[in-house]
This record gives C-alpha cells, structure tokens and sequence, in this order.
C-alpha cells in the first residue's frame, strides 16, 4: 500500500522453485554449532537441497529444503503478485523432511521432535527508489531476495540505522536541505548488490564467485560495504589509509588521564551524534595544537554543537595542556587501523562509517565537510 501510494515500482521476479522450512532434532554426531549446507545437481543445475542452521537446544536446527510435489502449490505467481515469505497450505511434516535428509544428510539420522514447519517462497525485487518526499522505505518493503547468506534482515537494519540520523537531523531542524537525498544514494545501490549476489548465491552458492574465504565472510557480513561515491562522502586520503565512506573499524587499548581501565574506540563512538577525532602524533608543537583546538572550535560553531570531539593523541605527543578531552591512543591501533600520521581529522557518522579525513587539518575543508551535512 505505501510503495503504491508513493508510486514506487518493485521490479524484479519469482523463483519458481518452493521452499519448506522445519525446526527438527537430529541425533547425528556432527560438530555442534556448525551450519550444514549440502546440495544435489543435475547438469549444474541444483535440485536438491539441504541447508540446517543450528538453532539453541540440544541437535535442534532448522532445515530449509526444496519442497516435494506433493506439499507445492500450483503454477508460477502472477508477474504482478509479490510472492515472498510464509504460504497458506499444508505444512511439511517430519516425514517430509526425513526424505530429504536420506537422500542429503552428511551422517545417516533421524529427525524428530518438529516444533514447527512451514511453505515459503522466494522473490527478489527492488524499488526505484528508497522514499518520496517525506516518505521512505527500509527493509523488506524496499527489497527482497533469497535467504542465501542471511542478507534481509541485517540489510533492513542497515537502511534504518543509515536513515534514522538523518531524520533526527531534519526534523530538529539542523539537516542541510539535500541530506535525506542521500538515504536513496548510499543505500539503493547496496540493495541493488544484496539482491543479484543473493539470486547468484541461491543459484551458485555463497562464495561461488571467490576464491578467499576471508573475503566472502567479510562481505556476507556486509562488513565490506562502502559509501565512498555517496554525496556526504569527503574525498580518499592521499596516503593509502582508511577510504572514506568505508566502516569506521574499532581500536583497543585508548586510555584517558586518570582512568585506569583502556577504551575501545567503539565506546566513543556508540552515541547518536557524530564524532570528530583529531589526531596528534609526537610531531605535533604546540602551535600544531592550538591549530587543532580552533578546527574543533570552528565545527562545533558550525554544527551547532552537534559533533562529538575527541583528540586522539599517540602515547608521546605533547598535547597535555588540551582544552579538548584527551584521549592516547596507547598501543598505537588507532593510528595503524585508521593510517593517522601528523595531525589529522577523521570525521565518523553516527551510523559508524568514516565521513571524511584530512591531513594536515585544514579549517575550511573540514566545515566545509560537513555542509551537506549540516544546516
Ligand atoms: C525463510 C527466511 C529466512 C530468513 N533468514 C534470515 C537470516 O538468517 N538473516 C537475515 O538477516 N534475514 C533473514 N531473512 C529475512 C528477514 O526475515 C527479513 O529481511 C526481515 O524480517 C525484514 O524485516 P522488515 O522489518 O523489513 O519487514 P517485516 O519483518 O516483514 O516487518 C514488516 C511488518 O509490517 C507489518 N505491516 C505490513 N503492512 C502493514 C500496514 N499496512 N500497517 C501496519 N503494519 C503493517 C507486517 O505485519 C510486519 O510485521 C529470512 C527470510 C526468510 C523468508
């Protein structure tokens, strides 16, 4: 009804294959915690499939199969019916999903105890565009695809944490006029990748297209994803540090004066605003940091003390006289992960992705950053 309303398009197709899904206890002997994913082809072609996630309890997962022709509703849905998710019809029973195991399972076993059991099929679709004016959609109402790689609901949560900063700013009246643009910008294009890697992954296999485990675990986990061509994006660095637009990674071990016990750098960052972090190593004097002190001074005046800042300082630098909260970097992980030398600026967003970064700091770039961002 709302994309609809808004006039949004959800282009895309049906699988015409049926899915059945069943939380069972197996008494097999395979590792516990471990997925299993085991599948039959014909002609490269998959007909047969068999994929059990463990669920808490003793040998309980749930098993996702092809559906037998007996528990399959008729035909193929309507171009124009978005067929997706949990069918009406008779339910898989234990028996059907004994079948399945015989002909796929690792170890011979038997299923028992079904606590629950369902129909369900697959579509991918995808709106040509993630709001209207005021309105905006997030999850499953923008996109939808196969289970392949657990991509929906962590994809939906994504959209929400990416919009809602940017609602909370326009409705206090701080956003710049074009910042909700930039919910379609940066997100339509990660639906647009979930959805024809998921269909590809439904079809292949997760990792079919790698070679490197590290990588495909890292993009499942959709740890790879990257804003960089997004409009509220600043410029790549000159040196080969961290890109903007990509994920702000985490650092151990900062410690602040007088507190005993290490930060991580996730902590600072876990409020809903964003976070500018100055830099300083040992070569910074103490003119490099009153530079510093007025860049902070210039984006507080700018953001109308809406940006959290911090000076992250190596162990050595000489900056204990800062007006500014002090953090070191002790062990040195912040400036390796974040590839911080001299004085630099890192601006992180409240969503956790790395905004923009400067080194030398340089006042204007730095405000001039975050208008886009702020009224
Ligand atoms: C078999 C299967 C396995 C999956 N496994 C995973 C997984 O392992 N990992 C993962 O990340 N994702 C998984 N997903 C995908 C995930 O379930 C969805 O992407 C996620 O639930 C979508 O969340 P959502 O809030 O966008 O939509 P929904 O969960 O569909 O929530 C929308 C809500 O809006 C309500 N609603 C609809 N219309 C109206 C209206 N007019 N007024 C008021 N309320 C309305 C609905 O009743 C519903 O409660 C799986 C999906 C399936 C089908």
């Amino acid at each position: 009804m709302v994309r609809k309303g808004l006039g949004l398009t959800f282009e895309g197709g049906a699988f015409v294959e049926q899915y059945m899904l069943g939380d069972v206890e197996v008494d097999w002997a395979m590792p516990r915690g471990y997925g299993i994913r085991s599948m039959h082809q014909t002609d490269g072609e998959t007909d047969d499939l068999l994929v059990c996630i463990p669920l808490p309890g003793r040998r309980r997962y749930r098993m996702s199969m092809l559906v037998p022709s007996d528990l399959a509703g008729t035909g193929t849905p309507a171009a124009d019916k978005i067929a997706h998710g949990f069918e009406a019809g008779p339910a898989p029973e234990l028996s059907h999903i004994q079948a399945v195991l015989d002909r796929l399972s690792p170890q011979p076993t038997r299923a028992s105890n079904l606590r629950w059991s369902s129909v369900f099929r697959i579509s991918h679709r995808i709106v040509d565009s993630y709001g209207r004016g005021r309105v905006f959609v997030a999850g499953d109402a923008a996109h939808i695809h196969p289970p392949t790689g657990a991509q929906g609901m962590n994809t939906g949560i994504q959209d929400a944490h990416n919009l809602a900063w940017k609602v909370a700013l326009a409705v206090s009246g701080a956003a710049a006029p074009d910042l909700l643009d930039s919910y379609d910008a940066e997100r339509r294009p990660v639906g647009e990748e979930v959805v024809g890697r998921t269909v590809r992954s439904a079809r292949e296999g997760i990792g079919a297209g790698s070679s490197d485990p590290d990588y495909v675990i890292r993009r499942e986990a959709q740890l790879l994803i990257s804003y960089a061509d997004s409009p509220i994006v600043g410029e790549p660095a000159s040196n080969a540090g961290l890109a903007p637009g990509s994920r702000a990674p985490d650092a151990r071990g900062l410690t602040r004066t007088t507190v005993a016990f290490p930060l991580r750098l996730f902590t600072l960052l876990a409020g809903p605003n964003h976070t500018l972090l100055l830099y300083a190593d040992d070569s910074v004097d103490a003119r490099g940091l009153e530079l510093l002190e007025a860049a902070a001074t210039s984006v507080d005046a700018a953001t109308g003390g809406l940006v959290d800042t911090y000076l992250v300082a190596s162990p050595a630098a000489e900056v204990g006289e800062t007006v500014l909260p002090l953090i070191r970097d002790r062990d040195g992980e912040f400036a390796r992960a974040y590839g911080a030398e001299g004085a630099a600026a890192f601006v992180i967003r409240p969503d956790g992705y790395l905004g923009f970064r400067q080194s030398p700091v340089a006042v204007d770039g730095l405000t001039g950053y975050l208008k886009p961002t702020f009224r």
